[in-house]
């Protein structure tokens, strides 16, 4: 008996406790925690990362049109 199963994110075996089964297209998977914790986080990353960008890009095109205002002169 085991109670380890392939991870098919990982390509490798967890604790079965460790772990979720999860129904994909395929049937179902084994995938741990870990993953699906690391994926469900860097999605929220990526979102807050592309809103801090966007801010961002608008500053600099705000400063870049002071610079060039400036540089006008
Ligand atoms: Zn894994």
């Amino acid at each position: 008996m085991t109670d380890t199963a392939y991870c098919y994110h990982c390509g490798t075996h967890h604790l079965k406790k460790e772990m979720r089964q999860i129904s994909t297209k395929a049937g179902k998977r084994w995938r741990c925690v870990k993953s699906i914790e690391a994926t469900k986080r860097s999605r929220d990353e990526r979102d807050a990362f592309g809103r801090r960008v966007s801010a961002n890009n608008k500053v600099d095109a705000q400063s870049k049109a002071k610079q060039i205002l400036n540089n006008g002169r």
